[in-house]
């Protein structure tokens, strides 16, 4: 994601809005000049930048994650008792802090474009935030989905500040992730239920159109 002209930002806006449900093809990123590791560390600066801002105007503190810990494998932090697996990004309450495993994210990166990136680390921050503000859920979808509406109203207001801009194709790398990180069956009870590519691209895009605030 690049600095570009409103047309393009806005077409990203029209499309998210407009486009629910549907998924583009994948694009490659090839002509961007960020690497992959550049993509990371933005994620990680403006999404903390965004809710250390939000928390700000409520009169509250935000406590930035006390680590971002890039893994490969097998070799990953635990949280409590739970050891990290392979293919994976998450955050641990216990310790405050995100961990993914940078092999998997940077092939992800290579196969569907940087919103991959901007994807899931605004959602692993999602989860941080919410231990910051205690929110009581019943199920763990429920969790999930704000999580995903927490990064689609994090990318807008990055967006509509002109912190991010939008590139062609980026709105179907975005939907691609969501869509590849969906569920295969709508099964809100399972405990590791995160929704299916539709419920999760709904309420990015709810958080999208409306900002982190409709969460
Ligand atoms: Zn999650």
């Amino acid at each position: 994601m690049k600095p570009v002209t409103r047309a393009l930002i806005l077409a990203l806006t029209l499309l998210l809005v407009a486009s629910c449900g549907l998924v583009r093809p994948p694009s490659m990123d090839s002509q961007g000049g960020d690497t992959f590791e550049d993509d990371v560390r933005g994620a990680r600066t403006l999404t903390e930048a965004f809710w250390q801002q939000q928390f700000a105007q409520s009169g509250r503190t935000y406590r930035p994650v006390s680590d971002f810990i890039a893994y490969s494998g097998d070799s990953g932090p635990s949280c409590g008792n739970q050891p990290a697996v392979p293919n994976n990004a998450f955050y641990c309450p216990l310790g405050h802090f995100i961990a993914y495993d940078q092999t998997w994210m940077d092939s992800l990166w290579n196969e569907m474009g940087d919103g991959s990136v901007y994807l899931i680390i605004p959602h692993e921050f999602g989860h941080a935030i919410q231990a910051q503000l205690q929110t009581d859920f019943q199920l763990n979808i429920q969790m999930e989905l704000q999580a995903d509406c927490y990064a689609g109203g994090t990318l807008s207001a990055l967006v509509s500040s002109g912190a991010l801009g939008a590139e062609p194709g980026d709105e179907g790398e975005l939907f691609a992730s969501l869509e590849a990180a969906g569920d295969p069956t709508d099964d809100w009870l399972n405990p590791a239920a995160h929704g299916t590519a539709e419920q999760r691209q709904q309420f990015f895009v709810k958080g999208f159109r409306n900002g982190v605030g409709s969460c």
